[in-house]
Formats: structure tokens, sequence, C-alpha cells
């Protein structure tokens, strides 16, 4: 098994919802759910609808916003076993998350610490927040408005000889899963999967991921 490579999503992946939808629906702006119904028709991209749905909210929302994420999000069951497992067997773990900083870093801490988190950052700083995107597509990707790029990350960051799997249950995983040697998948990537003929493995918690791992790839051996 050579440089085993993870990329693992985190909204609906690590934790059990996305929390996204999760703050959106609690605070409620109005117009999300048009924005929302707009991502999900592919009219508009995912940076520009989670830039403008963000847009809809206060920056002096910030505490309660942060404080309702962090009480509400649930990690999925195994997820710690998950990342000694990563770390016993040196594998390289990479988070990749269309998700925001101001929750991805506090849930994944008491896992960590994590030296590669991709994720979006909030900025607090002007009358509603803004959403940065630092980590947006190349010149290869062909969407151009992923927010986070997942599969720009993969070109730029799986060595050459690597085995490359990648975790995710939506739509957004779903580039980043063509490119890998291994999809482990639920929920909606699962019927995506199936519907374009790429083979996959399906886990609800992540002691199935665990095993999967072991199998495929005689970890143990
Ligand atoms: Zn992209």
């Amino acid at each position: 098994m050579k440089n085993l490579t993870i990329f693992c999503d985190f909204d609906g992946t690590i934790t059990t919802q996305d929390n996204i939808i999760h703050i959106m629906k609690k605070f409620n702006p109005p117009e999300w759910e048009s924005i929302k119904d707009n991502i999900l028709a592919q009219n508009i991209s995912i940076e520009e609808g989670v830039r403008k749905m963000f847009s809809l909210l206060p920056s002096s929302l910030k505490d309660e916003v942060i404080s309702y994420v962090l009480k509400e999000a649930q990690i999925r069951e195994g997820f710690g076993s998950f990342v000694v497992f990563t770390k016993k067997y040196n594998i390289q773990l990479y988070i990749v998350s269309g998700g925001i900083d101001f929750f991805v870093k506090p849930l994944l801490e008491p896992y960590g610490p994590f030296e590669d988190i991709y994720c979006n950052i909030a900025d607090f700083s002007e009358d509603t927040i803004k959403i940065i995107f630092p980590f947006g597509c190349d010149e290869t990707c062909p969407s151009q408005g992923c927010g986070c790029c997942k599969p720009s990350i993969m070109r730029n960051r799986l060595p050459k000889d690597a085995t490359s799997i990648v975790i995710g249950d939506s739509i957004t995983d779903l580039e980043a899963a063509k490119l890998a040697d291994i999809v482990i998948a639920r929920d909606f990537l699962v019927e995506k999967c199936e519907e374009l003929r790429l083979p996959y493995e399906k886990y609800e918690s992540f002691h199935d991921v665990i095993t999967i791992i072991e199998t495929r790839l005689g970890v143990k051996s």
C-alpha cells in the first residue's frame, strides 16, 4: 500500500448534518431558501450561493451563530477512532470542506491537531457576514465556482504514486470522487456513483470506513 492519502468531507460526513443549512434554518433570513434551490438547480455556483446566503445575516449575530452551530452539530460515530487509525498507519488525512472555519475548526479540535484543513473563512468585520474562499478552482476545474474546490486540492496535494481515497456524502464530493482510486460514500453520493457507474464502498459510521480501508488495502498486513 503506497502513500495512502485520504480526502475527507466535513458537513454530512464528519458531522451528521449540513451545518450551513442548519444555521440558515435557525436564523431563517428571507430568501435563503430560494438561494439554496438555485444552488441545487445549478442556476448559481456553490460559491455564489454560499456568499449570498451568509450576506443575508448581520455580523452582529456572530456569537449567536457560532454558539448555536457548535451546540447543535454532531460528530459521526467512530470519527475519533478513525483519526487514531490514520495516525497509527501513517495515512495522510486531509479535511476538505465547503463549510466555514468558525465551525469546522472548533468541531475538529478535540480530535486534532490536524495539519491540513481546507475550508472557507468568515469575515465578521462588515455589516453582514462575508465569506472568503481561499481554496478556489484551479484552471483545470470545469465548474469555476466550487468555493472550496476539492478536485483542485487533490491535484495540488496528491503525490504521484499515492493511492487516493475520497470520503463524502453529497454532490460537492462528486468531482473529487471521480479523481479518486477509492470512493467511500453515503447518501446522495451513493446515488450519483450508481448513476455514473463509479465504483464505491458504502459507509454509515467511521467504523465502517476503517473496515473498508483495512479490507481493501490490507492496512493491517
Ligand atoms: Zn472547482
